[in-house]
């Protein structure tokens, strides 16, 4: 058994103290059971789960893995806290807030031999995946993704890394990408913004990815695909799956702890993840230089 710690109570903290305490029969997460939670606020017992240290839980021989479920500006230094005890980490997207942050991260858990994994519930969901199997074969011409959102609470950071879940839908769907300008307005007062990216896919095929957050805007994702042979308008209707999306990633999860998941499949999701991160790293960069173009830079 694999005794885990949750750090942070928040949404994403509840669910997977939740669904350790009922994991999916004969699934490889039945191998997890949850000694504790870590929170800076002083809590009562959470679904029967007790509150301890941080200092305990990296000292306990019993605990070997931390869900890293805070907010993204305090996911480094959790993660390398734990690695740095040789405890295996799963942290919510995304791991770190700058491309080269990840890449140590990586490294210190390869050093470590432990199991450094990110979550990405939403290439789990049941319109991703049909979405994924509609474009197969199709050739893209050109497209567009606008998320519209609420306002995030602080310490979620760069839109270009608390939105990654995104840019990773796009990755997945047309390889990898490359940034060619990026702007951000914002109107803080009012709790606005909106991040316009350009991207272009390996076959020089642009992709814009807009994220617009603000008081009142529904949490929706506008899709314009054009290919070929059609153009893609809405997500494909798709039935809602029996297991939750973050259970199947810590079914996921659990399977890399057991050595159940393949090395190849381990090398391109690293390098997804990598990828993903480093195009974060461009955008932010880009929107801050002001101008917004790779060609000016
Ligand atoms: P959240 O705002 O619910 O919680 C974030 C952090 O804030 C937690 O550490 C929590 O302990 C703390 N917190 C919450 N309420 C608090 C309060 N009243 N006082 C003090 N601290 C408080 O955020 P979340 O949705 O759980 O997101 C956590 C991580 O999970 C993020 O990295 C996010 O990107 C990721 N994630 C979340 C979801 C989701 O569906 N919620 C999906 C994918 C990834």
């Amino acid at each position: 058994m694999f005794g885990s710690v949750v750090v942070g109570i928040g949404t994403a903290g509840f669910v997977r103290i939740r669904d350790m305490l009922a994991p999916l029969p004969s699934s490889a997460a039945e191998k997890l059971s949850v000694k504790g939670f870590i929170s800076r606020r002083t809590l009562e017992e959470q679904q029967g789960v007790k509150q301890i240290t941080i200092e305990d839980a990296l000292r306990r021989d019993d605990i070997k893995v931390a869900f890293v479920c805070t907010e993204n500006a305090v996911h480094e230094e959790n993660i390398r806290t734990f690695l740095e005890a040789g405890k295996h980490v799963c942290v919510e997207y995304p791991m770190a807030m700058t491309y080269k942050t990840a890449v140590d991260l990586w490294d210190l858990a390869q050093e470590k031999g432990v199991v450094l994994h990110e979550e990405h519930i939403e290439l789990l969901t049941a319109d991703f995946k049909q979405l994924k199997k509609d474009i197969a074969g199709k050739k893209l011409e050109e497209g567009s993704l606008h998320f519209t959102g609420g306002p995030l609470k602080p310490g979620f950071g760069f839109p270009a890394f608390s939105g990654i879940a995104r840019l990773t839908w796009l990755v997945d769907l047309f390889g990898e990408l490359s940034v060619t300008a990026a702007t951000m307005e914002e109107d803080q007062e009012n709790k606005y913004m909106k991040m316009t990216t350009q991207l272009m896919t390996k076959e020089q095929k642009p992709l814009t990815w807009i994220e617009e957050r603000g008081p009142g805007l529904p949490r929706v994702k506008n899709i314009n695909f054009r290919f070929d042979s059609c153009t893609m308008t809405q997500l494909p209707p798709a039935a809602r799956e029996p297991v939750g999306l973050f259970m199947q990633d810590l079914v996921l999860f659990s399977q890399k702890l057991l050595g159940q998941v393949p090395r190849d499949q381990l090398h391109a999701e690293r390098h997804r993840v990598l990828h993903c991160l480093e195009l974060a790293d461009r955008i932010q960069q880009l929107s801050q230089q002001g101008q917004g173009s790779a060609q000016d830079a």
